[in-house]
């Protein structure tokens, strides 16, 4: 059974903020002893693994740490198999190696089990604490599987993790097209129809605001390090605690606000973007692009980090999967932007250079806009592979197709609705299923 999570903001009271921190400290408290017990094991040449490292906790742990029968088990529970988990995709190549949690640092988060959660329209009972309010009532209705309790800033969210049924899952298309989408730095998607979707525009300001705000932590900082002697540029010796001032708390929380605001402003635009896609069309050819590649290049970095193409794929995907649309992403040798859309043609621009925006095609006189080009063949691509022997367009003079198949027929416009279908190799769902409305949060809470 398909799963979903709902990603609700709480409305806690002071005294349940008082338990969420002592919660969301117990879970790093415990995540850290048991990545440390683990790094000892592997060092003394054991195979240390996540349910034994657990039994091992429990039999001391209210000896060693008497304060946990305040926290609820989950809580310290749960990291034992979030580090089971972090370990197993380490070694399966999707994550980086299971670092320790810092306060501060790390997310603040907990979880609670199925058994210990009830929801009601207006709040979630959490153990312990009892009803906490809930900012809307739960979306989907189905089998609780858990929940994580996490902290943005000064806001706390709950996301819950629900089973639901095949037919809950699927969501209706309300149209059947193709599309082809061109990613860029300069205009967030370029449609095969030549509209352009822009970014959120406030984000700019936002992180020159952010900026600024930071600025005032670094004052703050040397304020900190003048206090306990320290020259303003030497660095910090290791193990130094810098004492904290009211200002310096409150400058970091206006930093974490804004923060939250960029993150809240950039998920609306991609949720949004990703579902009209994913809804107007049984076919979307897209651009992959190598992200962490290109992120490698200081100067396109903070405007990729801002556009959030990694996100973009991830929503794309799962939503594709909900309304049974196929994505079908042009691997990185494919000739998007140099290859001539008008049909018929297919020319092939050897000398085309990332400078170029604009490009007139030798072959058939056409002018071409950078962007909606490539736009085109990507729709092409994602016709004939959605669609492929009845609607083969003629331009297929790029060795891609089979030159075999019928060049005669021309993409007709007829549509035929692929629901279900297997999809594209090389594009796999995240193991814990799809989520709704969080960008994926177990990532961040591991
Ligand atoms: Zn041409």
């Amino acid at each position: 059974m398909p799963t979903l999570a709902h990603k609700i903001r709480l409305n806690p009271t002071r005294d349940q903020i008082q338990y969420f921190k002592q919660a969301a400290g117990t879970t790093r408290m415990v995540w850290n002893w048991a990545l440390d017990t683990w790094n000892q094991q592997y060092a003394a040449g054991q195979h240390p693994n996540a349910q034994a490292l657990k039994k091992e906790f429990n039999a001391v742990k209210y000896a060693l740490f008497p304060w946990l029968h305040t926290i609820h088990r989950d809580a310290h529970s749960q990291p034992f198999a979030d580090l089971g988990d972090a370990w197993q995709r380490f070694f399966t190549g999707q994550n980086d190696r299971p670092v320790f949690k810092k306060k501060g640092k790390t997310p603040d988060s907990f979880y609670i089990a199925n058994d210990k959660l009830k929801i009601r329209n207006e709040a979630v009972r959490i153990p312990k604490i009892g009803w906490v309010h809930i900012t809307e009532p739960l979306r989907f209705s189905g089998k609780i599987l858990g929940a994580r309790v996490t902290r943005q800033a000064d806001q706390w969210f709950i996301a819950i993790q629900i089973e639901v049924s095949e037919s809950d899952y699927r969501r209706p298309r309300t149209a059947n097209g193709q599309e082809g989408a061109d990613l860029g730095v300069k205009t967030f998607a370029t449609l095969s129809t030549g509209e352009k979707i822009h970014g959120p525009q406030a984000l700019r300001k936002d992180l020159r605001r952010i900026k600024m705000r930071q600025r005032a932590i670094g004052r703050k900082l040397e304020a900190a390090k003048g206090q306990i002697g320290l020259p303003l540029n030497a660095p910090i010796p290791k193990g130094t605690h810098l004492p904290v001032s009211h200002n310096r708390a409150k400058a970091t929380l206006r930093v974490g606000k804004s923060h939250l605001r960029v993150v809240n402003l950039r998920q609306d635009f991609l949720h949004k973007t990703s579902n009209r896609l994913c809804r107007e069309n049984q076919a979307i050819g897209i651009e992959t692009l190598s992200v962490e590649g290109m992120l490698k290049n200081h100067h396109l970095a903070q405007a990729i980090a801002d556009q959030g193409f990694g996100q973009f794929f991830t929503m794309l995907q799962y939503k594709a999967d909900r309304y049974g649309t196929q994505i079908i992403p042009a691997d990185r040798w494919f000739p998007s932007s140099k290859l001539c859309s008008t049909p018929g043609c297919g020319y092939l621009n050897k000398d085309l250079t990332l400078k170029d925006r604009e490009w007139t095609c030798p072959s058939c006189g056409m002018t071409h806009d950078r962007d909606i080009n490539a736009a085109r063949n990507l729709h092409r691509l994602a016709t004939e592979t959605a669609l492929p022997v009845a609607t083969r367009s003629a331009t297929d003079a790029t060795g891609l197709g089979d030159p075999a198949l019928d060049r005669e027929s021309d993409f007709d416009g007829k549509v035929t609705p692929v629901r279900d279908e297997a999809r594209p190799a090389g594009y796999k769902l995240a193991a814990s299923g799809q989520e709704e409305s969080c960008d994926h949060q177990r990532s961040q809470d591991l």
